[in-house]
This record gives structure tokens, sequence and C-alpha cells, in this order.
């Protein structure tokens, strides 16, 4: 079938959702969404949203810590707009309903966390995703202008010069013309076209083998979009959160960087406390070297996890401010007031993605990128913590007041008839374990050997192996009928690639993206790593 929108927007975390919230003054809102509404990362994020509320913090002070944590390479200009944003976008929130903890004299409860030089979190205790994925979920549900599909997968873009179309009103550029979906349900896969299509896909962690990611993860935005001809960027930039709850039957469950912030301390086997030895921030230290140190604490030691210490604070306090933490250890046979908590890094966020500007624009004409699945060059070479959810209100923004400009031009446009999805001759896929397999396949050799730690010959190795899985792939696509399993397969395989290409190109350690045949910075860095 064909479906025609106004905006197409793919995913429904604090990205997409944000934008359908404003979008929906101008026009019809279609939301696609591959689970239900709230499987996306937005639900899962426990710190908070960075922003500069407190008269005793400064624009100055955030853009510096986002510029240092970043190791040299975001692009200022995004910063100091995304730092300056940052009130007026939190405001906002709190207007559509996020129940932000206030410190009871009528100001928000600030959190602190590393790498930032002041308490500027807002927070809803551990559970402010949670608060903000319902909040706006409850208002974009109210409105009549936004329809909400869930279990639809998008599974490519739709372009202007691909269905025989002239292109834009920009001769020799291409243009995105909305995407085909497949209803997981029935398999049907539906033309979506669309005057504006918003990439808010979120992040990529279910390419390595452990994540704090939700399984949504698997870099479907990125991958579509480099697929159509856009230009993606600084995919090496993989941030391993270091505190992931180390338990057999825990599945992703992150130890928030809040702990740390409120005093929690990183001790080994035999309880030595190891960070000052790595960092003068100790504790506090950016998450990168946090990860790197427990990373080698465990290659040395031959232990199985570090341990996160917060058991030294009043039981009350511990309860109050991290109830979810608190109760999802107790789960697991682990009182937290009493006891360390043992825990691991694991893949926890993209700071690379589709490239855009500072509108959020792509290369492709009316193609955004929005939240975890861009590259707006707010994170450089390594994401401060909470400033992703900042990240993506604030790019909502900017895309919406690009669209509303360009809103009297794009109404009046028509509505075409687009080629429909051909199958070809691909029969259905009996043996499931084809696509399973190959899955792990690709998540081990990311997480054994694209890791925390790089080393050119690893990744040259994986780069052979990953062709190989490739090919596989590419011919499951054409032999057998799309199931999102085999969506989900064809994207992870595909990001595997452009991350190790990505972490070939950068032959220097920075930020996230550490090498060890190039342990040393450049003095020029690239900026971009662009695919
Ligand atoms: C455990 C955890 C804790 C975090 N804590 C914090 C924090 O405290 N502060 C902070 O700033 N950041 C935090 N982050 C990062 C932050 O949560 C994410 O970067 C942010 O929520 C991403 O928002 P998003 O809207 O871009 O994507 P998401 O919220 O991940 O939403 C993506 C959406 O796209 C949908 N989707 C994906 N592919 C397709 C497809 N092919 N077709 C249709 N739909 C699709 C998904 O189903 C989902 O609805 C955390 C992340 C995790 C995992």
């Amino acid at each position: 079938m064909q479906f025609e929108t106004d905006f197409l927007i793919i995913g429904s975390g604090i990205a997409g959702l944000s934008f359908a919230l404003k979008a929906a003054a101008l026009g019809r809102v279609t939301m696609v969404t591959k689970k239900g509404q709230v499987d996306s990362a937005t639900n899962r994020a426990q710190g908070g949203i960075a922003c500069v509320l407190d008269a005793a913090d400064s624009f100055a002070d955030h853009v510096r810590d986002t510029l240092i944590s970043g190791a040299g390479i975001c692009d200022e200009r995004v910063v100091r707009m995304v730092v300056e944003s940052g009130p007026a976008r939190v405001r906002e929130l709190l207007e559509i309903g996020v129940p932000f903890e206030n410190d009871g004299r009528g100001h928000l409860d600030l959190g602190r966390e590393g790498g930032h030089s002041a308490r500027r979190i807002a927070h809803a205790y551990d559970l402010t995703g949670h608060e903000i994925e319902a909040s706006l979920l409850a208002a974009a549900n109210s409105s009549p202008d936004i329809t909400i599909l869930e279990n639809h997968i998008a599974v490519d873009l739709l372009l202007a010069s691909r269905a025989g179309l002239a292109s834009s009103s920009r001769p020799g550029d291409e243009r995105c013309l909305g995407a085909y979906v497949q209803e997981a349900e029935t398999l049907e896969i539906h033309t979506f076209q669309a005057k504006v299509t918003i990439l808010s896909t979120g992040g990529t962690g279910k390419v390595y083998l452990y994540t704090t990611n939700p399984d949504i993860a698997t870099g479907d935005g990125i991958a579509m979009a480099h697929r159509a001809g856009a230009r993606v960027a600084n995919l090496e930039f993989v941030q391993f959160h270091p505190t992931c709850l180390y338990h057999p039957k825990a599945k992703n469950f992150l130890i928030s960087e809040a702990v740390r912030g409120e005093g929690g301390r990183l001790i080994d086997a035999r309880g030595r406390a190891f960070m000052a030895e790595y960092d003068p921030r100790g504790d506090l230290a950016t998450r990168d070297m946090v990860a790197r140190a427990i990373d080698t604490e465990l290659k040395t030691s031959g232990d199985d996890s570090v341990f996160l210490d917060i058991s030294h604070k009043p039981a009350a306090f511990i309860k109050k401010r991290f109830p979810h933490i608190y109760s999802t250890c107790l789960s697991y046979g682990i009182d937290i007031t009493s006891e360390p908590i043992p825990v691991v890094p694991a893949a926890h966020y993209m700071c690379g993605g589709v490239r855009t500007d500072i509108m959020g624009r792509t290369n492709i004409n009316f193609l955004y990128a929005l939240g975890e699945t861009a590259c707006t060059g707010l994170h450089g070479g390594n994401r401060l913590a909470s400033n992703s959810l900042l990240e993506a209100v604030v790019f909502a923004e900017q895309a919406f007041q690009d669209c509303k400009k360009m809103w009297p031009e794009l109404r009046a446009q028509k509505v075409l008839s687009l080629p429909v999805w051909s199958a070809g001759q691909a029969e259905k896929l009996e043996e499931c374990v084809l696509i399973s397999h190959t899955w792990d396949q690709i998540r081990r050799l990311m997480w054994d050997y694209v890791g925390i730690v790089r080393r050119e010959k690893r990744l040259l190795l994986v780069q052979e192996n990953l062709a190989i899985l490739q090919q596989q792939v590419k011919r499951y696509y054409h032999d057998y009928l799309l199931t999102p399993d085999l969506v989900e397969l064809r994207n992870i395989a595909l990001l595997a690639d452009l991350i190790v290409q990505s972490a070939l190109r950068r032959k220097e350690s920075r930020g996230l993206h550490f090498m060890l045949d190039y342990p040393a910075m450049l003095d020029n860095p690239t900026p971009f790593t662009v695919l």
C-alpha cells in the first residue's frame, strides 16, 4: 500500500517525539516505530539531561567541559548553540509535564556527573528517560495530527533519483521522498511518501556483544542513510559505558554515572581504589578514561569484573537518589546500601552518525537526522555525560525551525506515484538459525577486536571476516523474503564494516578511539572521518 503524509518520523524516542510535537503545528505527522512506542534508549536513560540552570554555573563552563570531553574535535559553534539553547528546551519539557526533581525552593535539583565542572543535570532520580518518554508519548498520543504506528520497521529510504523522478529544486541534488516500511505482523512492505523525512532511530549498541542499549539499537537510520548516499561520520567513536551491572541474569543493566557523581568509588576485587592511578580526577574522570582503566584492570588481573561502591553513603539517601538501581540490583541479590556492585564496561553510545549541519539537515534534501543517529559535531571524540538527551531536543527545534521556513513551498507539493516494493524471486526463510548465527558472529567479532583498545592488525582481520559475512547477508537479502530480523542483520553488518573502516582511517588515539599502533594525538586531526 502507499501512504502519504507531510512528515514521516522514523523512531519514537526523545528526538523523534520532540520533533513530532512541534511539526504537528505545520502538517500531518506519521511516526513509525519498529517495536512498541516506548522501546527506545530514551526510556532507559537514567542520569538526566545536562543544562545550565544554576546561577553558579555558566554557558562558558558547560561549553568548556563539552570541548574537553570531545578531545579537541567538537564543532565549537554547534557546542555553543546547543548549550545556549538548553534552558529553553528543558523548560519545554517541564511544560509538557516531565517531572524533573526540584529542590523544594522552586529550583530544579541538579545532579553532577563525570566530566562536568558543576551540578547541571536535570533529573527525575534515576528514571529520567522513562519520565521523559512517558510525557512526550502522552502529548503525542493526544494530538489529532500525530499518528504513531507501532511494529513498523523502516527498511530503506525512497529517493527521487531511484524513483526515476527529477531531483529537488536544487538541480543535481538528491531528494528524499519517504521510506519503505515493513509491518512486522503481516510482513507487508508499504510505501510511505512524505514531504520531510526524519531519521531518529537511535544508536548502534547491538553491533557489539555486550551493550547497555535496548534491542532496537541496530543503527538502522545510519545504515539506511549510507545506502542512500548520505554522508556518515565519526563512527570510530563508540562510547563504552564503564559501569554495566555484571551478573549472569542481568541483561544490559546500566549503573548510572551519577553513582560516581554522588561519591561512588571504583575498587577491584581486593578492595583497592584504582582510578586515582589513571586520572587526577579519580572516579569523576570522563567515561573513556574510566572504561579504559577498567579494561586495563580486568586484562591485568584476569578478574571478571571490578566493583562500584556507594555503600558508605546513608542507606536512605541511596534508596531515594537511586530507586531503580537499588531495586534492580536487589532483585539480583545485591544490596547496594551494604555491598559493592560488580560492574564491567559495555558499548553504550555512538558519537558518530549521519553527518548533519547545524539545522539537522543531511546532504540529501528533505532528509534530517536527529538524536543519536546524527553526527552534529557536538560530541567530537567523546560525548560528555547527559549531553545526548540535550542534543536530541535542541536539534529537534533546529530542524523544526528549518522546516517552518520551507513550509509554504513544501506544503504546495503534489502527491507523486512512487514505485512499490518488489520482492523479486525471494522465498520464505525456513531456517532462522542462518540469521541468528551470523548476527552472533558479527557482534562477537566487534566485541573481541574492535572494542575499547584497538590495533590495526586486528581491525584488518575483522575487515576480512566482515567482507565474507556481508556477502552472506547480501545473499540472504536477495534470496529470502524480508523479515524485521533480516532488516536488522543487514544493518548491523553494514554498521560493523563502517565502524571498522572509520577506525582504520583515524591514525591516532583520540577520545574514545584508542589505537595501540598510534598512541599519540595528531597535531592537525580531522574533525570528521567522513564515509
Ligand atoms: C541505559 C542508558 C542510559 C542512558 N542515560 C543517559 C542519560 O542519563 N543522559 C543522556 O543524555 N543520555 C543517556 N543515554 C543516551 C540517550 O538515552 C540516547 O542517546 C537517546 O535517548 C537517544 O534518543 P533517540 O531519540 O535518538 O533514540 P532512541 O530513544 O533510541 O529511539 C530510537 C527509536 O527508533 C526506533 N527505530 C529504530 N530503528 C527503526 C526502524 N528501522 N524503523 C522504525 N523505527 C526504528 C526505535 O524503536 C525507537 O523508537 C543513555 C542510554 C542508555 C542506553
